[in-house]
């Protein structure tokens, strides 16, 4: 049998999982629930496991039985996050969170999905030529569990670099069952400034007797926006949001302080750096202008997230041959969210991969995005789920073992 027969006998498993998960989101980098709940779900599969050290990740190590001659082995990473969003749940579903918090980025379908990977990998085990890295990571949401994980070492967890990675991301927008990325920039990087414009305070009646903050954080406002369209490559798009803006009290009241908070996104990672270098310089030149002072943080917080072509053109080709070309889709424009897979993915090459969970019964018109508090996912697509990155493990190490034929060298069959 197929991995996608093998991947139906443990649907059940993998939905019964999930529901459960669903109903207790945990938030940012600890996730003992979680942690418990993959820790049992791998409980007597024949992995290396290990739980992080400042996060409450879990990373599994699963060795092939092929070897080279000198023991060269490709390892390839498949990773799941596994966090929630402080959101009070909406969906209507019968196993919804009644925590206050929810799984609204469908994280829970993506620990179900790699623990069934590592089901799949793992009754394969003989025809592995390689090792895969399980990485099951807290802390997407923020404040990053990627990068600690690296530092603590995942991407050498089987003992040797990892040398692919891929993800699956669900999303609530694409048709149940659609595979979707890109080559090259597929994300967006992102960043996020903080400004407190200093003045006067004064009576609301006497403005030329203060220094009004507000007038000036206004025209900050407009100033990013200029400067987006006169200081940025038009064919390098960069988004500035002011999110917050807060001032005052009372409306005959001339503050002292204005504070804005905008959410920075760019495609390159070289208009990130200009962003931080430029933007202080800006904000504090129109202060400066009109006599007040300006504190500027601006906070790079996850890279562009890059596919790798050739990963991307070896993802579409495994995933036609699992589900047919009517299944994957190219999206011809990046998405200007942020994702901390970018850490992995600017370290190994590979690949991270959307895959619609829209229920059949909601509309493509009204379909509630990711992060939306009555968004649903369709979980009888866990399977599938599974069986996509197991077949991207088993093609991938394949192929670099062909790459590599020091490490094709003596395998056993
Ligand atoms: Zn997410």
């Amino acid at each position: 049998m197929g991995l996608v027969d093998d991947a139906a006998l443990i649907l059940d498993d993998l939905v019964a999982l999930r529901r459960r998960l669903h109903q207790h989101p945990e938030l940012g980098l600890h996730l003992p629930k979680t942690q418990a709940a993959v820790l049992e779900a791998l409980g007597g599969l024949p992995l290396e496991i290990m739980t992080g050290a400042g996060l409450s990740s879990v990373v599994a190590v699963l060795r092939g039985d092929l070897r080279g001659a000198a023991g060269q082995t490709p390892t390839v990473l498949l990773r799941g996050d596994m966090d929630g969003l402080p959101i009070v749940e909406d969906s209507g579903e019968p196993f919804a969170s009644t925590t206050g918090t929810m799984h609204a980025c469908g994280h829970d379908l993506h620990v179900a999905g790699l623990v069934g990977a590592a089901r799949l990998l793992s009754a394969r085990k003989h025809e592995l030529a390689g090792n895969v890295v399980f990485m099951f990571q807290p802390g997407e949401e923020g404040p990053g569990g990627a990068l600690p994980m690296i530092e603590e070492g995942v991407l050498d967890a089987a003992g040797t670099p990892v040398d692919a990675a891929f993800g699956i991301h669900v999303t609530g927008l694409y048709n149940r069952g659609l595979f979707v990325s890109k080559a090259g920039p597929a994300w967006a990087g992102n960043g996020i400034l903080s400004v407190t414009v200093r003045g006067k305070g004064g009576h609301g009646s006497s403005p030329w007797m203060a220094v009004d903050p507000v007038t000036v954080a206004a025209e900050v406002v407009m100033a990013l926006q200029s400067y987006v369209t006169r200081r940025i490559n038009v064919f390098d798009p960069v988004v500035i949001t002011v999110g917050q803006f807060h001032a005052g009290t009372a409306s005959n009241v001339i503050p002292s302080t204005a504070q804005l908070q905008a959410s920075v996104r760019t495609l390159s990672n070289a208009s990130l750096e200009q962003l931080a270098a430029e933007l202080p310089r800006l904000v504090q030149g129109v202060a400066g202008a009109h006599g007040c002072t300006a504190d500027v943080d601006f906070q790079q917080e996850y890279p562009v997230t890059v596919n790798d072509v050739d990963m991307w053109e070896h993802a579409k080709t495994v995933l036609t041959g699992l589900y047919g070309a009517e299944r994957v889709f190219e999206r011809p424009d990046p998405i200007m969210g942020a994702e901390d897979f970018s850490f992995v993915l600017e370290r190994v090459p590979g690949c991270f991969i959307q895959l619609g969970a829209r229920p059949d019964d909601v509309s493509a018109e009204g379909a509630p995005s990711n992060h939306s508090a009555t968004v649903r996912f369709d979980d009888s697509l866990l399977g599938e789920q599974a069986a996509a990155l197991a077949e991207l493990a088993v093609t991938t190490l394949a192929k670099l073992v062909e790459l590599r034929p020091d490490a094709a060298a003596g395998v056993a069959h």
